[in-house]
């Protein structure tokens, strides 16, 4: 009797890992989140019960609620699969379910997935390091724990390339402390919206702008050198000028 924290990736199911795969495969229960591809479900044992705790913003299932309910699940059934967007440790609360498992006596273990926060700008062709361009990347969610946002007047450094997930919302915000914090008006900015599956949009433009961006969630933002660059759709004239 097994709890399985399961990364399913950003979107399309053949990102999923082959073990992600083949634990969905062996599921008694499956309990699901919001932002999980359509595809990824067609690898979920027919027989398995899928259980879908959508979390919205400010919305329905709580995550005690969802704690109890693995619990529960772990209580009864041989392999419960808790399958979670992307990586089930960036950002994802995994943590917290794994010690409410743990302080329950529940078996868990977790399995990776890809992170929309690396494979997001990716999917837009952005690498987020690039020799000469960006000595690291910031990976940082918009909010904090009690809906504060984030000060990213600290975060601004022109060496490092800055994803932010969480932040459409904040876009204005994080813009404008981006630029006081000491980043150029003229920094790269990229959206990332809904990366790897069939919606995916990206949006260009420069930080000064970004407030004023037609976007909407689930995206990543991307800022720094590097998201003026598309990898993805290069030319040779591209190429001689990076
Ligand atoms: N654990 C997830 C992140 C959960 S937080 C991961 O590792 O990817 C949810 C946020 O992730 C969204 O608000 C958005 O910023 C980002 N996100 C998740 N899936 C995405 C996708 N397919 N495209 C772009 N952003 C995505």
């Amino acid at each position: 009797m097994t709890v399985y924290l399961v990364g399913a990736g950003p979107g399309d199911a053949d990102l999923l890992t082959v073990r992600a795969a083949r634990l969905l495969g062996d599921a008694d229960v499956v309990v699901r989140d919001r932002l999980i591809d359509e595809s990824v479900v067609g690898f979920v044992n027919p027989e398995a019960e899928i259980v879908y705790v959508g979390k919205t913003p400010g919305g329905s299932s709580t995550q005690e609620a969802i704690n109890e309910l693995l619990v529960a699940y772990g209580q009864r059934h041989d392999t419960v699969v808790r399958l979670k967007g992307g990586d089930p440790f960036v950002f994802g609360r995994g943590g917290e379910e794994l010690i409410a498992l743990h302080e329950a006596g529940v078996a868990c273990d977790v399995v990776p997935g890809l992170s929309s926060a690396l494979s997001g700008p990716l999917a837009a062709g952005i690498p987020v390091t690039h020799r000469g361009l960006s000595r690291g990347v910031t990976i940082v969610s918009a909010r904090g724990a009690h809906g504060d946002v984030t000060n990213f007047r600290m975060l601004a450094n022109a060496e490092l390339s800055l994803v932010i997930l969480m932040g459409v919302e904040q876009r204005g915000v994080i813009s404008d402390q981006l630029i006081e914090g000491g980043l150029s008006e003229e920094t790269p900015v990229a959206v990332v919206e809904q990366a790897w599956t069939g919606q995916q949009r990206t949006t260009r433009g420069r930080l000064k702008d970004l407030g004023s961006f037609d976007v909407r969630p689930p995206a990543v933002i991307v800022v720094g050198a590097v998201a003026s660059l598309d990898l993805r759709s290069l030319s040779i004239l591209d190429v001689a000028m990076i």
